[in-house]
């Protein structure tokens, strides 16, 4: 029952190991403290306490007296006194959770003080300017997080005071000017809450205590957590840490820094800082501050004693780190150590760099790239052969580009995603509150703000594009516009960001998807060397097979071939099939599509050569290929007021009568797979001839291919029985025809509830299995997948869903099933290659799943192929 642990003295209490209990930064502090940085004395009260709290409505028994203790020692550390009126020991109170969640909890600075003690502090310190300067940001950050009064009101006040004074920045006030703030702010406190701002130091300590730990529940960090899969039982830690002032002068300061730069991952030391400034300063983005190669040249001692300490620290920590430092007249504190957030490029480049300085392995090096990170990479740029019109450039905070309407507010930009329309935020600066409206919009444009701003930090970690501190753009929120040089922009106009280079483009630029890096190849190399999935490719088109192999797919999963039938030059043949009244009039239909059927195959045999490639018959309900009812009516009416010829008339009334005829009240669950093809046997008999006539054709040129013929929509063991006859006599002559004989194999979808069931029977036909998890999702839930968008909103919203289950694999359910399906069609044929090609197949966690149940290979889109790469050796480590 230790609620509270010591750090920055001799007698640290915690490590590193102790994140679950102490949160990142309580337990890194502690670190730095062991490794021999120098860090302010504090201690941290456990996230065990945040948990017994929220859950019991108030605090276990103890707690207080422990406290005490801690503040005693830090007392006795500092020789200063808590609530002291001439040598007051001032405090910060941070938030500090197992994982950093940037912005969404907050800070108190200078605790402690107040009437009088800012008076002791004045005359100790000899610095009065430096005295009020603390008070009034105390009263400021202590009123917005604990009194939960609008910061606002605070920055207008402290605005009206620069603008009486004629001055710009915060520095520039004279003490008086302070002190009449300070006098400002404790009225608006008095007005806002109805009470007098807390005198008692204590009193201040609790008070804030609470906050941060109620905060943990507040909108924000719910949707924080929500978007980044944080649970909320974690609870946050509380450091409390003995103050040191970044605000006492020209020799004093304070800063943020990453040990590679977060945005291209390049071994460079990276960040900034602001002279004579405190705490939040830097990130809130209110001054822009220097570079951090400046620091050299004002205070050498400190920079260099910076740089061993980030060295020291990348090297202990062996990955990029992310540091906040502030210097006390001339005197170097850290405050914090953390893993640095990075873009998907930097944290791929890192990782391989890394390796190469022998600081991690390759398992490692690939554990530290996400899987869904590569699909940022491969996300688009702006293409470098446009022309566009440049209106202002900014920071290049976030790389990417991105296209949208502009929206000023967060909620607008997820009103408009909702709708499926595309936005670029555009804010004075970002605060936690715009978090739903930043995952909601394209890209991020903000007028204020640097490198490691609240909007570019969030945006690199959300893979969004981001052009931050525009300075030159003014945006007026009565008129809903912004202005930049000549130009106005109105809401709803459409721009384009460029977050790699920081440009603010008027209109809509071309976009182009970038090409696969050295690094990215190196990365997707060591995955391959050490997963034992497969992964091949869903692709209809000889283009997509090509794209998809320039990605590392093993071959194709998944052709459909319905695809094929929706040329223009092939739909009219198409609908004369469906339209036929008899087989014979059918047959006469088919042959026409067979030659175009096999010189698709030839295209995707010949872009996939070397590789399996499975392809299936016709699936999709007939009257896909059908005009719509409604236009074949109208043509009708049309036909009737003119005249044209009975002939032509009863032409068009005949397709409306089958159009009649073929629609389904269900058609997901109507006639469609392979019930298309036990009523009607010649078009697969077609597809099949056009499958294998390929494949010879290739194979006397010398190519070895092996088709997998693959049957949809299977329930019942006959079913395939039936099918594979018809398709197996086709193959069977064609071979005997052509003199030729190939390997081919006659496999099966598993996408029925009822196949996953009776595999054991249908591996008794089925060479192959390939689980369709799109149909298995939809009827395992019975939600159809075409109405889904409708209700699963809202079960995702109210929880009883975590994640789209046709993104996500439900494994409880739907992954039973595909367990099931393994474990029977196995027991019959225990060689059976099986795989899964419904969307989940590109999906990290399905991936994983699929790996763990023992799938031969995933199936997924030409874009997702890296990321299952990645995934699949995830799934091993
Ligand atoms: C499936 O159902 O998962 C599948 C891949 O087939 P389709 O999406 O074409 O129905
Ligand atoms: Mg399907």
């Amino acid at each position: 029952n230790k609620f509270v642990y010591i750090f920055g003295n001799n007698e640290t209490e915690g490590k590193n190991s102790m994140k679950d209990l102490l949160g990142g930064k309580g337990a890194n502090l502690a670190e730095m403290s062991n490794l021999g940085i120098p860090v302010p004395v504090g201690f941290t009260i456990t996230t065990g306490v945040c948990t017994l709290y929220l859950k019991n409505g108030q605090y276990p028994p103890g707690l207080e007296e422990h406290i005490d203790n801690a503040i005693k020692q830090l007392e006795s550390t500092t020789k200063k006194n808590f609530g002291d009126l001439k040598n007051p020991l001032l405090l910060s109170v941070r938030s500090g959770a197992r994982v950093s969640m940037p912005g969404m909890m907050d800070t108190v600075l200078n605790l402690g003080l107040n009437d009088d003690s800012v008076v002791g502090l004045a005359t100790k310190t000899g610095n009065e300017r430096f005295a009020y300067d603390s008070y009034r940001r105390f009263l400021t950050m202590f009123a917005n997080v604990v009194l939960d009064i609008d910061h606002e009101k605070f920055e207008s006040a402290l605005s009206s005071k620069k603008k009486d004074k004629c001055v710009k920045q915060d520095n520039d006030l004279e003490v008086e000017d302070l002190k009449e703030l300070v006098e400002k702010f404790k009225t608006i406190i008095k007005d806002e809450t109805g009470k007098d701002f807390p005198q008692d130091a204590r009193e201040q300590l609790q008070m804030a205590i609470d906050a941060v730990f109620g905060s943990w529940n507040n909108q924000r960090a719910i949707t924080y957590r929500k978007l980044n899969g944080i649970p909320g039982e974690w609870g946050t830690a509380v450091n409390v840490q003995s103050m040191v002032y970044g605000n006492m002068g020209e020799n004093s300061g304070t800063g943020v820094a990453f040990t590679r730069d977060p945005a291209t991952g390049e071994k460079r030391f990276f960040g900034e800082y602001l002279i004579n400034a405190q705490g939040e300063d830097v990130v809130a983005g209110i001054r822009t501050p220097q570079p951090i190669k400046a620091l050299k040249n004002t205070m050498p001692v400190v920079y260099d004693q910076l740089v061993d300490i980030y060295m020291k620290l990348e090297d202990h920590f062996k990955d990029m780190q992310d540091i906040e430092f502030t210097i006390e007249k001339g005197k170097l504190f850290m405050l914090q150590t953390r893993t640095g957030k990075r873009t998907a490029a930097a944290a791929i480049k890192i990782a391989t760099e890394m390796v190469e300085e022998g600081l991690i392995d390759k398992d490692t090096a690939l554990l530290r790239v996400e899987p869904e990170q590569i699909d940022r990479l491969l996300h688009p740029n702006i293409d470098p052969t446009s022309t566009y019109e440049v209106m202002a450039t900014g920071l290049p905070a976030s790389p990417g580009a991105a296209v949208g309407e502009v929206v000023f507010t967060a909620e607008h930009a997820e009103e408009m995603a909702k709708n499926g329309e595309k936005t670029i935020l555009v804010r004075a600066e970002t605060s936690p509150e715009d978090i739903g409206g930043m995952n909601a919009a394209e890209g991020i444009l903000t007028v204020r703000g640097g490198m490691t701003s609240h909007a570019a930090v969030v945006a690199r970690g959300m893979g969004k594009p981001c052009v931050a501190g525009c300075g030159e753009i003014t945006i007026d929120m009565k008129e809903k516009i912004f202005n930049v040089g000549d130009y106005t922009v109105k809401e709803g106009n459409m721009i384009s960001i460029d977050g790699s280079t920081g440009n603010v483009i008027l209109g809509e630029v071309d976009l182009i998807l970038p090409g696969v890096t050295d690094e990215l190849e190196t990365i997707l190399k060591w995955a391959d060397e050490v997963r034992t999935l497969k992964v091949r490719t869903n692709a209809d088109t000889p283009h997509d097979a090509e794209v998809a192999r320039d990605f590392g797919a093993e071959g194709i999963g998944l052709c459909r071939t319905e695809h094929m039938f929706f040329g223009e030059d092939r739909i009219p043949a198409v609908r004369e099939m469906i339209m036929a009244e008899d087989i014979e009039s059918r047959k006469m239909a088919l042959k026409k599509l067979l030659p175009m059927q096999r010189e698709d195959f030839i295209g995707i045999f010949k872009a996939m050569e070397g590789f399996p490639v499975t392809i299936r018959l016709l699936d999709p309900p007939l009257h896909e290929f059908l005009p719509v009812h409604e236009e074949v009516m109208d043509k009708l009416r049309e036909l009737e007021s003119s005249d044209t010829s009975q002939k032509e008339m009863d032409r068009v009334k005949k397709i409306g009568e089958r159009i009649e005829y073929l629609k389904e009240i269900n058609p997901m669950l109507g006639h469609r797979g392979c019930r298309l093809g036990i009523t009607y046997p010649e078009i697969y008999e077609m597809q099949a001839q056009a499958i294998i006539e390929a494949a010879c054709e290739l194979s006397k040129e010398g190519m070895k291919i092996v088709p997998e013929i693959m049957i949809p929509l299977v329930s019942h063991v006959k079913e395939l029985e039936f099918v594979k006859k018809h398709v197996t006599t086709v193959v069977e002559s064609v071979m005997e025809e052509m003199g030729i004989k190939l390997d081919y194999l006659v496999g099966t979808m598993i996408e029925l509830p009822r196949a996953a069931l009776t595999a054991d029977q249908i591996a008794k036909e089925a060479e192959f299995f390939s689980f369709g998890t799109n149909d298995l999702t939809q009827t395992t839930f019975g939600f159809s997948r075409d109405d889904a968008g409708k209700f699963l909103p809202s079960y995702l919203e109210s929880g009883i869903l975590e994640d789209d289950p046709f993104a996500v694999l439900d494994q409880d359910g739907v992954g039973q099933l595909v367990k099931i399906g393994i474990e029977k069609g196995r027991a019959t044929r225990p060689d059976i290659k099986i795989g899964i090609c419904g969307e989940h197949g590109g999906e990290p966690k399905s991936i994983k799943f699929g790996h763990n149940v023992g799938l031969n290979y995933v199936s997924c889109s030409p874009f997702r192929v890296p990321i299952a790469r990645l995934a699949a050796a995830h799934a091993v480590l």
